[in-house]
């Protein structure tokens, strides 16, 4: 499946803004600071400039006029002491603003992952949502695209807005000061109300010039978003990318050929060059003109008394600063239009359907692990399969019993444990616990009852202790004790000592060395043996072991799984393998073919009569011969 690679879907104004205004809500809950340092920083370090033009014009317009000493003086610490202390409060605002954008990517980072944590399984799962997901992850992370984008243009917008809005306040005495001498000629038309709407039609059409040339910029500079996007996602893959077959292959050559055809091409590199310096002649031009007309007016009156030559300055200052605020403001528009792509899809991932029914009956709690479980003629298809992977599976799990699942690699045997954990609910049939249906217990509870170890089973590389208790508090007795009856009595040992060593304990050792390089390197099975401690730490009344052996060799599996069954003492404990001798230790063997159970028995009982159970012993026979000859 590949990156969605339409252009721009034509959203209307309205929606663009819809889409943005979400981003804000986002940044309001998980950063309401956000608000505070996007406004006050820009305000105050955009009042400084005007602040300075404003008092050089009146000390201008003062030493050119009446030069009273005292109101010199006067004007004069007032812009320094002013000058000072806005910049003082700018700095201060910044660096505010500066360590709370510091925080963003993890806050962004922590809100994803509190909604995917949401997610019903099912969405996992589904390869169009990984590719979503990856997406999201790689425009995030390569140019801030989505909600750390917003995060960034808000002060901008503020920015200018406030740059309008000043230079707006500041100019408007250019228009309404009249001169008190009357004079003909040119200066007596340029001081004239008609030509006072002349100009500000002439600013008006500046600005809306600039605001053309910097959205026609945009629309190039979009193209070049579009095709980094490509670019990044697959950037984000290689750069995880390091291994010996890189080497034996030479499978960079396929990176290189990559980055060559999804990398920035030189010539849209040269287009974008070119679209910025057309627009940006074109912009220069028109504001040469603009300022030619503002320079004879303003001219024009203060030669006639209007206002001072100090003024003058000042105009000149609001009115270029005006039109470039608003170019500058309708391109960040533009930028925030452009980033709505990012958003769209950032909202379609949080926006998955979360359609699985989660009731709200109390799971009881019970000493006696007095939990019952039935399946009642299950049957199960995958989304977006027409194939069964369960049909009619009808068993009742025996509290405390130790029961094994075996068949051939997809007879159904992990989808039987993904429905008894309620990862998905059955397609038809269900399934009860204490004679209800488990959909209207509360999801939490009911996922408590369970511990699994699965295949693929996650450890961080994070303390023991914390790996085995799945939180970053834990009980250090209970962790050894787990990590004891998992079998790694005799490696906790070395820990120890090595613990002792550092002067730290041994639950506190990382496992790996992502985070810390003094980690511990442990062995398949070792790690293995983690997960499993984490199943008995959890001390739910089901304990599921799907397959994690499978790395192992068989006759290790069937002694880890013989193992496991004497520490598991009055759990309901669940044995899962293709490996038929590992589990005939079982009292009830379950025997999957193609989604159904098709027999039921002891070891005994199944070697000796007709059925897929015996097929498959004979078949696996030849690699114990010797060793698990009965
Ligand atoms: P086993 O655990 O016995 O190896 P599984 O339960 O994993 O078997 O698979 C049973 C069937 O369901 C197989 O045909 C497999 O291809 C299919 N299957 C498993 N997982 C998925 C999934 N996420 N989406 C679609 N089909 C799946």
């Amino acid at each position: 499946m590949k990156r969605n690679k339409e252009k721009p879907e034509g959203r209307t104004l309205r929606q663009d803004a819809a889409l943005l205004w979400r981003a804000l809500k986002i940044w309001d809950e998980i950063q309401p600071r956000f608000w505070l340092y996007g406004i006050l920083a820009p305000l105050a370090s955009t009042a400084i400039p005007y602040f300075g033009l404003f008092l050089s014009s009146e000390l201008i317009n003062e030493l050119a006029g009446a030069r009273d000493p005292g109101r010199l003086f006067a004007l004069a610490g007032i812009a320094v002491g002013g000058g000072f202390a806005l910049s003082v409060l700018s700095r201060m605002l910044e660096g505010r603003k500066e360590i709370a954008q510091s925080y963003q990517w993890v806050k962004q980072e922590e809100y994803l992952n509190r909604a995917q944590n949401g997610f019903q399984y099912e969405h996992l799962e589904d390869p169009k949502v990984q590719l979503l997901r990856s997406q999201i992850f790689a425009d995030s992370n390569a140019f801030g695209g989505g909600l750390i984008y917003v995060y960034h243009a808000f002060p901008g917008i503020a920015e200018q807005l406030f740059r309008i809005l000043l230079s707006a306040a500041l100019t408007v005495s250019m228009f309404t000061l009249r001169a008190d001498g009357t004079s003909s000629g040119l200066a007596g038309w340029a001081a004239s109300p008609a030509a006072a709407v002349l100009m500000a039609g002439l600013i008006l059409a500046g600005a809306a010039g600039s605001v053309r040339l910097e959205s026609a910029k945009m629309t190039g500079s979009q193209e070049a978003v579009f095709e980094l996007a490509e670019c990044n996602s697959r950037v984000a893959v290689y750069g995880s990318l390091w291994g010996a077959d890189m080497i034996v292959f030479g499978l960079n050559r396929i990176v290189t050929d990559d980055f060559r055809r999804y990398g920035l091409r030189p010539e849209w590199v040269r287009k974008l060059g070119k679209v910025g310096e057309k627009y940006g002649s074109l912009l220069t031009l028109l504001r040469a003109g603009m300022d030619l007309a503002l320079f004879l007016f303003v001219a024009a009156k203060a030669y006639l008394g209007a206002f001072g030559i100090g003024s003058f300055v000042l105009y000149q200052g609001t009115v270029s600063r005006f039109v470039e605020a608003v170019g500058e403001l309708s391109g960040r528009i533009g930028g925030l239009r452009n980033n709505n792509r990012f958003l769209a899809q950032l909202y379609e991932y949080l926006d998955l359907p979360n359609n699985m029914y989660r009731g709200t009956l109390a799971v009881e709690k019970r000493d006696d692990l007095d939990y019952e479980i039935e399946f009642r003629d299950v049957s199960f298809r995958y989304p977006r399969t027409d194939a069964y992977a369960l049909r009619h599976v009808s068993m009742k799990f025996r509290i405390g019993e130790k029961l094994a699942v075996v068949g051939e690699n997809g007879s159904g045997k992990t989808t039987f444990i993904k429905l008894l954990c309620r990862l998905y609910d059955p397609t038809e049939g269900k399934i009860l616990l204490n004679g209800i249906d488990i959909t209207r217990y509360r999801y939490d509870e009911y996922l408590a009852l369970f511990s699994v170890v699965f295949q693929d089973y996650m450890l961080f590389d994070l303390p023991i202790g914390e790996n085995v208790a799945a939180s970053p508090d834990y009980d250090g007795e209970r962790v050894r004790a787990s990590l004891i009856r998992a079998g790694l009595g005799e490696k906790l040992a070395a820990l120890d000592a090595l613990a002792e060593e550092r002067g730290t304990r041994a639950a506190a050792l990382a496992v790996g060395r992502g985070y810390d390089s003094e980690g511990i390197d442990l062995s398949g099975g070792e790690r293995q043996k983690i997960a499993l401690a984490r199943a008995l730490y959890k001390d739910a009344p089901f304990v599921v072991l799907d397959e994690p052996t499978a790395a192992l060799d068989p006759i290790a599996e069937a002694a880890v799984y013989e193992d496991f069954n004497r520490v598991a003492r009055d759990k309901t404990t669940v044995f899962i393998s293709h490996r038929l001798s590992s589990c005939r230790f079982c009292q009830r063997i379950l025997v999957f073919d193609r989604g159904r159970i098709v027999q039921t028995g002891s070891h005994e009982m199944l070697s000796e009569a007709e059925g897929k159970y015996r097929e498959l012993w004979t078949a696996q026979a030849k690699y114990y011969v010797g060793s698990q000859e009965e």
